[in-house]
């Protein structure tokens, strides 16, 4: 008993004396936590409207920052959409209840020039995650293992500068579907 008491009083006597720093960061935290200065206005999502709006105001000095404080830029934007229960980058699992076939295939939605698709098969969890590359000049693709066909959907702005992305103008690399005579497509 007096052994037992003993040990956690000094351990007690160790955690005070030896972490300052611990003392000092809890202390300041206590206080701002009180005070709450006059905290800059969050941006919501409807008033986002430039890049510069997807700036946070940061954290008030001597405080860790949240992440709505800090997060910049895309996370920004789904940080905020979250908040209001907007999914902003649509992270919903694909239709899984059926095959895609090539006249009715699964669509994949993309912002962007090319996405990637992870195919598990159909059922669901059939085969072992395959990833099959769309991109917007060749928007289907169908999955080596089970044969699953998927489509890409283009989403993203209009009008894209094509060639700020790829400077040599390179052609996507040719597959054997280059090969495949129109007939048997
Ligand atoms: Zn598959």
């Amino acid at each position: 008993m007096f052994l037992q008491r003993s040990a956690v009083a000094v351990a007690r006597r160790v955690a005070v004396t030896s972490s300052p720093m611990l003392r000092r960061s809890i202390a300041t935290t206590a206080v701002r936590r009180d005070a709450v200065p006059d905290q800059p206005k969050i941006k919501t999502l409807k008033e986002i409207k430039t890049d510069e709006d997807l700036i946070g105001p940061g954290a008030a000095p001597g405080t860790v920052p949240t992440d709505i404080e800090q997060a910049t830029g895309l996370e920004r934007l789904e940080i905020l959409g979250k908040m209001e229960g907007v999914d902003v980058f649509d992270m919903r699992p694909l239709d899984a209840s059926r095959r895609g076939t090539l006249e009715d295939p699964i669509m994949v939605r993309s912002a962007g020039e090319e996405q990637y698709a992870g195919c598990t098969g159909f059922p669901a969890d059939s085969h072992n995650v395959l990833w099959l590359t769309m991109t917007r000049e060749r928007p289907v693709t169908r999955c080596t293992e089970c044969g699953n066909v998927y489509k890409m959907e283009y989403v993203g702005p209009e009008h894209v500068d094509h060639h700020s992305h790829n400077p040599h103008n390179l052609e996507a690399p040719k597959t054997i579907s280059d090969y495949v005579k129109p007939e048997y497509r």
